[in-house]
């Protein structure tokens, strides 16, 4: 093998998976086995401050490190050229390093969706799924984003305008919606606030974005329930907006409605708050009970008083998703009665329509084209907004709710 930095790993996926007929896949260099690190990414200014002042230097040299670490995306210690060099050799003796979560592997899509297994730093082996979306998926229209700062120019030699980043909150998760396939991996743990922050800032340097001049919404809607795990989530969201300089604006999480991590989001303050939706999925609570079983645990008006208590700025809007099941939740009256449910609630809502994806071992049927648009029809009719979330990245099973580690697809 050559040296660390300069050696790529090289998998050959199967055309199955990738779509394509033979596809070389590039890795993120891999570490070195057995040497356990202590990770600096994922600390925040003050953890990083303390860190330097404990080592005996300035607390201003975590200033430093921040930079390094969020800002410059860097992913070794010994390039962090503003830190002397002795320093950054008696961290690298202390054991020390950078260890922010790596790609470990890329599956491509015929339609530019990348799906990522991100792989923490020195950690179990355990991976989790994130995606790169070049143009979204329509999710985020009409919630009250687009009116937001940023320019949305095409640079020379970008293929995007304006891309969304799926990021996963827990490997796995406990709820156990019955139509979601990372359901069928149970909960197998929380990740921390740097393993979910590492995977966007990990995505961001793939992609060399520019923060602050490129388009780029995160929705934490991969794998797991982030208010199941809200600390960590939150502790990610504050690195990315404190440290990453993103806006939570142009963030949006996404929770099946557990209803003691909605109150607590309430009371975040609006420098730090992501937009929020809600996975109704269901007009009713019988419905919502059977395909959603947490729904008897938090019905729907425990759900919308929790969510009544965040402070909107304005034109934000709370987004309803709603997946479509064939003959189970994709009916005209189904629209109706959830065009009754938006208006109940008084609330600015607007609903994104999901077309069920299938996965393996999921009893559901996907929606007839005409269904989705008569029950769109019928929302707009009764004068809810209403948007259909295109489907990306299917081939290579990464459209939401597919996200299961699937390395064979
Ligand atoms: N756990 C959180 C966020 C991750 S799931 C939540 O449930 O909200 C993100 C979205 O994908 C949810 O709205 C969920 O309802 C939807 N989803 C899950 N499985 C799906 C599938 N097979 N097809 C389409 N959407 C799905
Ligand atoms: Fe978990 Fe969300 Fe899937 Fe439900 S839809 S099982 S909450 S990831």
């Amino acid at each position: 093998m050559n040296s660390l930095h300069e050696s790529w790993k090289y998998s050959i996926l199967s055309p199955a998976v990738t779509g394509k007929p033979q596809q070389f896949v590039q890795l993120d260099a891999a570490e070195p086995a057995g040497i356990l690190r202590k990770p600096l990414f994922g600390l925040n200014l003050l953890a990083l401050a303390g860190r330097m002042v404990e080592a005996g230097e300035p607390a201003w040299r975590g200033k430093q490190l921040a930079e390094a670490l969020y800002r410059q995306r860097v992913g070794a210690l010994d390039t962090i050229t503003t830190l002397p060099k002795p320093l950054r050799q008696r961290l690298v003796a202390e054991g020390w390093d950078v260890g922010r979560p790596r790609i470990a592997q890329v599956f491509e899509s015929v339609d530019g969706t990348e799906r990522y297994l991100v792989e923490s730093a020195g950690g179990d082996g355990q991976k989790v799924e994130t995606v790169w979306m070049p143009e979204g998926d329509g999710g985020e229209t009409g919630d009250g984003s687009e009116a937001d700062g940023a320019n949305g120019e095409r640079e020379a030699g970008k293929r995007w305008e304006r891309a969304t980043i799926c990021v996963s909150s827990q490997v796995g998760c406990a709820v156990n919606c019955q139509f979601c396939l990372t359901a069928k991996l149970g909960l197998q743990r929380n990740l921390t606030a740097g393993e979910i922050a590492g995977q966007v800032v990990a995505v961001l340097e793939r992609h060399l974005v520019e923060v602050g001049r490129d388009r780029v919404n995160l929705v934490f809607m991969g794998m797991g329930e982030p208010f199941l795990n809200y600390d960590n989530f939150m502790g990610a969201v504050r690195l990315l907006v404190e440290e990453v300089g993103l806006s939570p604006r142009r963030m949006t999480v996404s929770t099946s409605g557990i209803v003691p991590g909605i109150e607590r989001f309430a009371r975040e303050p609006a420098e730090v708050r992501p937009k929020l939706a809600i996975s109704l999925n269901a007009p009713n609570d019988r419905i919502r009970s059977e395909i959603m079983p947490i729904n008897k645990k938090w019905p729907i008006e425990a759900v919308v008083d929790a969510v009544r208590k965040v402070q909107l700025r304005p034109r934000e809007r709370i987004t309803f998703e709603y997946v479509l099941l064939g003959g189970v939740t994709d009916r005209v009256e189904h629209a109706v009665e959830v065009a009754r449910l938006a208006r109940r609630t008084g609330l600015p809502v607007k609903v994104n329509l999901i077309a069920w994806n299938p996965g393996p071992g999921i009893e559901y049927t996907m929606p007839k084209p005409e269904a989705v648009e008569a029950f769109r029809s019928t929302l707009e009719g009764e004068g809810v907004p209403v948007y259909v979330r295109r489907p990306r990245g299917r081939d290579i099973f990464a459209a939401c709710g597919q996200l299961k580690r699937t390395v064979e697809g």
